[in-house]
């Protein structure tokens, strides 16, 4: 039987735990949304349990589509039981459409379609606020090797495939999404964390609706009655 252990690290939207097994943490998700790096922050009751239950959804569906992640099982509303990573410091951002930072950065609209994904590093370090970096950075600051980039691109792409066929079928256009991944005990890449409407940005099929963070990053609504509609469509096209 797994037993939680003593909390290892309290994040801005989850909280780690050791188990009685050393390869294995025991997540908690928090009725916490921050944005602008913690800058923005308040409590959103009902949110942990709805991230939680929209990452395990998704972590279930990559696992059927051949796509390998951290994530072992769901235990409860909030929690989860996950393998224990060592991280890479980087958030890797695939963007299908322009929004966002990247909008910005190029004097762009919101909305444009790309002509290719475009995969994008960010260096995970807030007291510098995530600065964006290129490969030589990686291999510079000894983030990730040379093989690792690669892998670390492939496994970003091929999981982009499938959430934009899981997310399609959902009626939901993939725009971005932020990943991370760790090493395992064996030193193998692994994708972990959560994929939420914390970390991408989903708009209706239809109607360009936000149906993500932005919404809260931008004081453009709640994100509680959008998030039960992303979890709902999901759980909708659960095979
Ligand atoms: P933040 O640290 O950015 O405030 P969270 O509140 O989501 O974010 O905290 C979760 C932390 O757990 C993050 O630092 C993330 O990198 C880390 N993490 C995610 N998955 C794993 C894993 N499988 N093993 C160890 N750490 C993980
Ligand atoms: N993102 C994230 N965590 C971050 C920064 C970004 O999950 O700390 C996600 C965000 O939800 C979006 C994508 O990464 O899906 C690209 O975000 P962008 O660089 O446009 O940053 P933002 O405009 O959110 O500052």
């Amino acid at each position: 039987m797994i037993s939680k252990g003593e909390l290892i690290y309290e994040g801005k939207a989850k909280q780690l735990f050791a188990t009685n097994d050393e390869n294995v943490l025991w997540v908690e998700y928090l009725n916490q949304a921050t944005a602008l790096n913690g800058l923005k922050k308040d409590a959103i009751l009902g949110k942990g349990e709805l991230n939680n239950q929209i990452t395990s959804t998704i972590f279930e569906h990559l696992r059927q589509a051949g796509i390998k992640s951290h994530f072992i099982k769901k235990l409860s509303k909030t929690e989860q039981l996950i393998e224990k990573m060592t991280m890479i410091p980087l958030e890797v951002v695939l963007r299908n459409v322009t929004a966002g930072s990247f909008a910005k950065r190029f004097g762009l609209d919101e909305g444009i379609n790309l002509k290719q994904p475009i995969i994008e590093f960010y260096y995970k370090a807030d007291e510098l606020d995530d600065p964006f970096i290129n490969d030589a950075h990686v291999l510079n600051f000894e983030l990730a090797t040379a093989e690792e980039i690669a892998e670390l691109k492939q496994a970003t792409l091929e999981i982009n495939q499938a959430l934009i066929t899981m997310f399609k079928k959902a009626g939901i256009r993939l725009i971005d999404f932020k990943l991370e991944f760790g090493r395992n005990a064996k030193g193998v890449l692994v994708l972990a964390d959560e994929i939420s409407p914390d970390t991408c940005r989903l708009w209706d099929a239809s109607t360009n609706e936000h149906l993500d963070k932005d919404l809260y990053r931008r004081d453009l609504g709640d994100i509680v009655p959008v998030y039960q509609e992303v979890l709902r469509r999901l759980d909708a096209i659960k095979e």
